[in-house]
Formats: C-alpha cells, structure tokens, sequence
C-alpha cells in the first residue's frame, strides 16, 4: 500500500477556509504529501481581518502530539499561527523526536492588519523556533519586526541566517511593485531573487499555501532549491486562479 509522506503541521484555524490550516492540508494534499494537523488556535475572522485568536492550551496539544508520534513517522513540520508561546515548548518536542526538517512560517500579523503574535511570541519565535528551521519564511512586514535593527530586507534575511535559519525566503507579496520579488537568503550564498507577475491581489492565505507547500516538497525528498522554486510556481498557479469568496481578500485556489 503506498505511504505519502507525511507533513505535522501546526496552524491555526480560520473559519474562511482560506489561511490556516484549511490552506495548509490543501497545499500539501496537492503535492501528493499528508496533513497531520495540531490546531493552535480558533480564531474569528473574515475575509479582510482576524477579531479574535483562542489558543489551544499546551498540555493539550502535547497529548496530541504524542499520540500521533507514537503511531506515525514525521517527513516535515510546518509552522504557521502559534496562540501562545506555551506552545513552543510542544513543537521544540516534535523537532526533537522526529528530526525531520522545519518550515516556520512566522505568523506576526493578518494582512488585514491584526496582530497575531505579542512581542513574547515574537522573541520565542526568534530564539528558539529560527534556530531549528531549515527553512524561515517571512513576508517583508514580518522579516523587519524580526529583525528590527535591519536597515533594508537584505540585512533582515542576513540577520535571520546569523540566528541560525538554515535557510530564509522573504515573500514580496504585499511589498510595492511589479514583479513581486521573492528573496531566498542562505549561508554563504548571495541573495537569489525569484520573479513573478504582479497578479491582481490582495489575497488571503497566500503565505501559508506557500509555506505548506515547501514542507510538503521537502517530506516528498526535494533538496532546498527544486522545494523553493517548485512551491513558488505551485503558489503562484494558485494564486492566478484566486477565488472572491467573500466581500475580502481573494483566496488560492490550492486544489486542481
Ligand atoms: N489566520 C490564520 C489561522 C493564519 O495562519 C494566517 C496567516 O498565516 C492568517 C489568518 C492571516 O493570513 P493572511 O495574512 O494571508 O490574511
């Protein structure tokens, strides 16, 4: 009987369908990897902001957590929304027994405009969960507030690799411009930058498609540069077929 790979995800729950983990077990169902959800938090949103984030508490997700373990093998983690940095604990403990590679995808604000993470989540984030990823992937707003001493996103990607990211993609999605410019930062290397058609935006969920999916091609056994690119080209398909579900932003269209 075949055996996918398998993707932990931790992420929170938008209720839209479009962010969190809905976008996440649709990205990494696409590439042909499975979810294995821990659900962080409920939030109350729509298609434009999040109201609200009702974290899930720790003990709880640990039990979750290693139940799974017990039964299951992880390929990759991947990281989105935290409700509280109690959390982290549980996730340093899915790194620690799986030794699969981590995809953090540091969740500080909705593109609404919300904040998702206090500035004690913001530091845990920093010092315990991007030293343990192989891969970070901030949009342009998140890569400042982690690294806020940077002058340009070059220096934000820089700085991040100083904390011990393996790897780093920052997303220009909601940055000014066309194209819209992705960064991918690693040690050693110059700054590699990916191009693509500024497409009719704004839209919801597009860093977690993007995210998922790089789990999902590292679990699936691609090296770093065929995950960054092949998840870049599978996020921007999705994205050209977004659907207008409500009176907000436009959601991927993940699934064939
Ligand atoms: N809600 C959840 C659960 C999320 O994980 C995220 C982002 O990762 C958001 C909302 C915000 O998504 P966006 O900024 O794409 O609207």
């Amino acid at each position: 009987m075949p055996q996918p790979p398998l993707v932990l995800i931790f992420s929170g729950l938008d209720p839209t369908g479009g962010a969190g983990i809905q976008a996440d077990i649709e990205a990494i169902a696409a590439q042909g990897a499975h979810a294995a959800t821990l659900v962080t938090a409920l939030t109350v949103q729509d298609t434009q902001d999040v109201m609200g984030v009702e974290p899930v508490a720790a003990p709880f997700l640990r039990a979750q957590l290693e139940t799974l373990l017990r039964d299951v093998r992880v390929a990759a983690i991947k990281i989105g929304l935290l409700g509280a940095a109690s959390q982290i604990a549980v996730i340093e403990r899915a790194i620690d027994e799986s030794d699969a590679p981590v995809v953090l995808d540091p969740v500080l604000h909705a593109g609404g405009g919300a904040e998702l993470a206090d500035e004690t989540l913001r530091r845990a984030l920093l010092e315990r969960l991007v030293p343990r990823a192989r891969v970070v992937t901030p949009n342009g707003a998140e890569a400042r507030r982690l690294a806020p001493h940077a002058k340009t996103l070059d220096d934000c990607g820089a700085t991040l690799l100083a904390r011990g990211a393996a790897h780093v993609l920052i997303t220009g999605g909601d940055e000014p411009g066309d194209p819209s410019v992705n960064t991918w930062y690693a040690p050693g290397a110059p700054p590699r930058r990916f191009e693509w058609p500024r497409l009719p935006g704004p839209f919801h969920g597009a860093g977690c498609t993007l995210a998922s999916a790089i789990a999902a091609r590292l679990a699936l056994g691609d090296d770093i540069a065929t995950a960054l690119a092949r998840a870049q080209a599978y996020t921007h398909e999705a994205l050209k077929r977004a659907r207008r579900i409500g009176r907000g932003r436009a959601v991927p269209s993940r699934l064939p």
